[in-house]
């Protein structure tokens, strides 16, 4: 199987510290707000990553941290921490706000049927080992104290940004940023601060440097290490986390355990886009899968316009786009509907069948190709030289990684409405094509009456309850 590298800037092969085992880490959702659905993009690119070392035989144990203190606004150490201050503007405990958001991302993870990672670790729970490795740090020479915060000294290590190839001097002389003038380095960051930056805190902890917090980055050295050792195979994230999120796990992992590498691969996921740029929940404009549902759509809508783009590109998001991926979907699932009665257990392949099945492998064993993926599949659907059943076996095979959900499909379309409702909705759309709308606006408010909203979508009309 072959990967992308962002240490090396190249697709590579991948080669696992123990046989047959990949040991990955991923940085997990801060649960102060609903996950967008640029985050959960990246989480379905860690799922199709996983899932695809596990189809080709590999035994995956996947470590995701949820995020619940010290992610400040500002990625410089720089502003308030982001539980905080929803806790502020909602009057809601920081306790109650994290278990809400984090309970509303599994729901979306689960919607978009992304697995649920072997270990879900809070940062919270985790201080006493955050607390070790700072100590380790301070033993080794790693540190200083300013300000009553403890700091990371970046000029104790000689290779200090060589993820996002960090050019210092350059860094130094342009920086822009307004920097705490506790730092000796502008790069360095905080370990730990004491209350004597948010005197408010409410989430405080003992430790030898008084009582405070942790920074930000060092919840990812620490729980990723006690879950999966100090040299573990592959962290992901989104590239976001690049300059300086996993710049920083860098620094003070390899610092402490000495291990370099201390993570054999890195892999991040390129943004969600939509008119203004990257997705955000900064910005305030996001998008949740929640109103996608809402609208009438169904997360696997969402996961197949994924699907569609590679996860290392950017991906500009539309309804336009979405109704696209919608009807394809959609008629991925008619098809596999189709070929349900052809259904049999021969393992045997003809040559043709396996042309395709090596197509669909080869494009996930580069660098996960999803767009490629469907491609082959739809080539193989559109092939009068597979046999049905063969077809359907190959759905089924495929479907192990794209969980587009195409093994639930059953003979008959579920149906959510009674006998009744369903030639309503055949009557209105029969009235749309008459263009007679003031009977078919009738029909939707009768519909609406009992409990259906009226759905068009390219792939016809449907029902959603209301
Ligand atoms: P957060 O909850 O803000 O810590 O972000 C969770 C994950 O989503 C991180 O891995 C981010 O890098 C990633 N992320 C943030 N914005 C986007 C976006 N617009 N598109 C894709 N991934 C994103
Ligand atoms: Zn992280």
């Amino acid at each position: 199987m072959k990967i992308y590298n962002t240490m090396d800037r190249k697709v590579e092969d991948f080669v696992p510290i123990k046989e047959k085992c990949v040991s990955m880490y991923c940085c997990g959702p801060t649960v102060y707000n609903f996950a967008h659905i640029g985050n959960l993009r990246t989480y379905i690119f860690e799922d199709i990553l996983r899932r695809t070392f596990e189809k080709y035989g590999y035994k995956v144990r996947h470590v995701m941290n949820i995020t619940d203190v010290g992610h400040l606004t500002g990625d410089g150490d720089d502003g308030e921490d982001k539980m905080e201050k929803a806790s502020r503007e909602s009057g809601k405990s920081v306790y109650d706000i994290a278990s809400f958001y984090t309970d509303a991302f599994f729901l979306d993870e689960k919607r978009l049927n992304i697995k649920r990672p072997s270990v879900v670790c809070k940062a919270t729970d985790h201080i006493a080992q955050m607390i070790e490795i700072i100590k380790g740090l301070e033993e080794g020479g790693h540190t200083y104290i300013a300000g009553g915060n403890v700091y990371f000294s970046i000029d104790t290590i000689d290779d200090y940004g060589k993820l996002a190839k960090l050019n210092l001097d350059e860094l130094k002389s342009g920086a822009r940023i307004e920097v705490d003038s506790n730092k000796r380095n502008p790069k360095d960051f905080v370990l730990w601060f004491t209350n004597s930056k948010f005197k408010d805190q409410v989430m405080q902890w003992d430790s030898p440097w008084g009582r405070g917090y942790p920074g930000w980055h060092i919840e990812c050295s620490a729980m990723s290490m006690k879950y999966l050792g100090p040299h573990f195979d592959i962290h992901c994230g989104g590239i976001d986390a690049i300059p300086v999120h996993h710049t920083n796990e860098i620094a003070q992992s390899e610092a402490y355990t000495g291990n370099k590498p201390w993570v054999n691969y890195w892999m991040h996921g390129e943004f969600l886009l939509n008119d203004k740029g990257k997705m955000s929940k900064s910005s305030g404009e996001f998008l949740t899968l929640s109103l996608l549902l809402e609208k009438g759509y169904d997360a696997l809508d969402y996961r197949y316009f994924c699907l569609t783009g590679h996860y290392r590109s950017q991906l500009k998001f539309s309804f336009e786009a979405l109704d696209m991926a919608r009807s394809a979907r959609l008629a991925l699932v008619e098809k596999t509907r189709e070929l349900l009665d052809s259904r049999n257990d021969s393992a045997v392949l003809s040559s043709s069948a396996l042309e395709y099945k090596s197509a669909f492998d080869d494009a996930m064993n580069n660098d996960l190709h999803t767009p490629q993926a469907l491609a082959s599949i739809w080539k193989m659907l559109k092939d009068p030289g597979v046999a049905d059943a063969e077809k359907l076996a190959l759905i089924y095979y495929a479907d192990d990684i794209l969980a587009l959900s195409l093994k639930d499909v059953k003979k008959e379309a579920e149906r959510i409405g009674s006998d009744e409702d369903y030639a309503l909705l055949e009557e209105r759309s029969q009235a749309k094509k008459m263009k007679d709308y003031q009977k078919a606006d009738q029909i939707r408010a009768a519909l609406l009456e009992r409990g259906f909203i009226v759905k068009d979508t390219p792939a016809g009309s449907i029902l959603v309850k209301a």
